[in-house]
């Protein structure tokens, strides 16, 4: 396996992606279909449902990072950049009210006008900071949610994206991928999972699974 060198943490979300690209990109595109990943995406969102159901925190931890891994190997085989759809959606507040803090406006029924970014709000850079920028936005409305509740949010928003990327509805499908981030971003705040901590632990520069840099795993 060659000599170990000292891996260090990615820190934005973009540099997760990079990341997983180094790790991925030459097999996926050598053993998959972007419909490939997406039905890998898929798995690993089965298998938070199965973590759901059963109330077993520890399986639906192990399989988030997994999901993570899979929805950014798809965004690098479409060469979509993750962290740009996300904040041309989620540019520091909400799209559908504006407010860069404590929204409520899921429990209201209009979802007018249509905000895309709060001109003073600065990105955050690391995932981290990312994930603060949507508890900050969506944490109070959140923390009266149900785990369950949002992680069907992120269900149904992983659905619809596939249905959109199905059409090749491009702008469309931009929407529904950063909704799946966002709902995603907010079900690691509420299951108290540090999401770039945790993909790290089960991915620190190397694949899960064969431990290479560059990923010499089967075809499964
Ligand atoms: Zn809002
Ligand atoms: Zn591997």
């Amino acid at each position: 396996m060659g000599m170990k060198k000292t891996k260090e943490r990615p820190v934005s979300l973009r540099d997760f992606q990079e990341m997983f690209k180094g790790i991925y990109y030459d097999k996926d595109k050598r053993d998959y279909t972007s419909a490939d990943l997406l039905l890998h995406v898929q798995e690993e969102a089965a298998k938070i449902d199965e973590g759901m159901r059963k109330t077993d925190k520890s399986e639906i931890v192990r399989a988030l990072p997994n999901l993570f891994c899979w929805l950014l190997s798809f965004c690098n085989m479409e060469g979509i950049d993750a962290e740009s759809v996300i904040f041309s959606k989620y540019g520091g507040c909400c799209p559908y009210c504006g407010k860069e803090e404590n929204c409520m406006c899921i429990t209201m029924d209009q979802k007018s006008p249509y905000w895309h970014a709060s001109p003073n709000a600065s990105r955050p850079i690391a995932i981290y900071g990312l994930q603060e920028m949507f508890k900050k936005i969506y944490g109070r409305i959140n923390k009266m949610a149900w785990r369950i509740q949002i992680w069907l949010h992120v269900h149904e928003e992983l659905g619809e994206f596939s249905r959109e990327f199905r059409l090749r509805n491009e702008s469309e499908a931009a929407e529904e991928l950063a909704d799946c981030f966002a709902w995603l971003f907010a079900f690691s705040n509420k299951m108290g999972v540090d999401l770039g901590e945790n993909i790290w632990i089960v991915y620190p520069g190397e694949c899960s699974v064969c431990r290479a840099v560059k990923c010499q795993c089967p075809k499964v």
